[in-house]
């Protein structure tokens, strides 16, 4: 039997990924439904070429560009009802929190999500956890290291702590002074990782290592104590799970998000993808540094959220989503992401968020009072 596949996001860098693995595996995937938000063109070549029946344009604005073989339907509405539709698994690689509804609809109508787009995790993570309990969807984590502690971890009482790997970004050997001067065109510009603009600065600030902190901790359950990070630069390794009999299983992989969204897709199985085989002699060394954090400071805000419950997630996210917004808009320097991030968390301190609607709520005032630092401030 093929598996029913749902990909929103098909227009982006997961989405090409996920694409990859499909068009490598016809015999196991069929692609029932995809979305795009503005790229009609893309998404039209990809309807024609999987002959994909449900086809979701999220933003209204290119409508008339989309030339697919199958009917268009329009809005965040039919975003929603996309992630519903019978099917084995839902593919999030929509990007922000635009992705919280549909991910929310996939898990409430007991499909499983293979999810990369972090940010709903990160914001609404407890209540994604509540709902699969209900429902009993499985949450397939795709983002690379998480995908390395899904595939080692061993629930455990010794289970001691993991350990989160990070590339580094493009600034890590950069002097921490130059730092208010680098433009997006060099933040973009990712040494290993080819991808969408937003985790792209968020992995140059490490806030992207952060919210992985935040969504760690909701995956696996696991306190701000239990999760490590080391900057590990060539990538190899995503992920490692220590044990307190001194056993430390570690996932290694070539960095391909192909990798783990095959993992997330055929568990418990695993699938041939015919890739090029890892010889370790050829990569020679695997080099582990611990985090600059004076350069960094994002970093330690994941683990201050965890670490301070009057410190929301939801605001970290959307503070963050703002100021890398307004940066890729050259209005801010790179150094004034961490500062309004850091400013908006302390003076908006809302209570706990204990449904969707009111994670929205919080996360539209978080991003009001952003913009007005912004327009006071910087
Ligand atoms: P991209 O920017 O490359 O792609 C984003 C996708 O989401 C596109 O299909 C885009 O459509 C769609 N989209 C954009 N805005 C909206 C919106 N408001 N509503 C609905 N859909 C929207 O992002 P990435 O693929 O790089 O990242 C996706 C997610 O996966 C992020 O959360 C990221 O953190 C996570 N991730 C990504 C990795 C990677 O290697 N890229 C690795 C690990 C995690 P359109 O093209 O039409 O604008
Ligand atoms: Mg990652």
């Amino acid at each position: 039997m093929l598996k029913k596949i749902i990909l929103l996001g098909a227009t982006g860098s997961i989405g090409n990924s996920a694409l990859r693995l499909l068009r490598k595996n016809k015999n196991l995937y069929h692609l029932i439904g995809v979305s795009a938000h503005n790229n009609a063109k893309l998404l039209s070549e990809i309807v024609n070429e999987f002959n994909v029946q449900n086809v979701v344009l999220s933003d209204c604005k290119n409508v008339n560009e989309y030339y697919g073989i199958h009917q268009l339907k329009v809005g965040s509405l039919e975003l929603k009802n996309l992630a519903k539709l019978d099917c084995d698994i839902v593919i999030s690689g929509i990007t922000g929190l635009s992705g919280l509804y549909p991910a929310y609809e996939a898990i409430s109508s007991g499909n499983d999500l293979a999810i990369a787009n972090k940010e709903p995790l990160v914001a609404a993570g407890q209540i994604f956890m509540n709902k699969v309990k209900q429902t009993g969807a499985k949450i397939l984590p795709v983002d690379s290291e998480h995908s390395a502690i899904f595939q080692c971890i061993q629930y455990n009482d010794n289970l001691d702590f993991i350990t989160l790997t990070a590339s580094g970004g493009p600034f890590l050997n950069y002097d921490i002074d130059s730092l208010d001067n680098v433009t997006p065109e060099m933040a973009l510009n990712h040494p290993v990782w080819d991808m969408g603009d937003k985790i792209s600065i968020d992995s140059a600030t490490m806030f992207n290592k952060a919210l992985e902190i935040i969504e760690a901790s909701v995956l696996f359950d696991l306190t701000y104590e239990k999760i490590d990070v080391v900057i590990h630069p060539q990538s190899i390794i995503h992920g490692l799970v220590h044990y307190k009999d001194g056993s430390i299983l570690a996932n290694l992989g070539y960095p391909d998000m192909i990798t783990p969204l095959s993992v997330a897709l055929s568990w418990p199985d695993r699938v041939d993808l015919n890739l090029k085989k890892i010889k370790l002699t050829d990569i020679g060394n695997l080099t582990f540094i611990e985090p600059d954090y004076k350069k960094f400071p994002a970093l330690n805000l994941g683990w201050e959220v965890l670490k301070n419950n009057k410190l929301s997630p939801i605001v970290l996210n959307a503070a963050n989503e703002i100021a890398v917004k307004l940066f890729l808009e050259n209005k801010i320097k790179f150094t004034s992401i961490f500062k309004l991030v850091s400013e908006i968390i302390d003076i908006y301190q809302p209570s706990d968020a204990l449904t969707i609607d009111e994670v929205i709520y919080i996360d539209n005032i978080a991003r009001l009072k952003s913009i007005d630092y912004f327009n006071r401030k910087l």
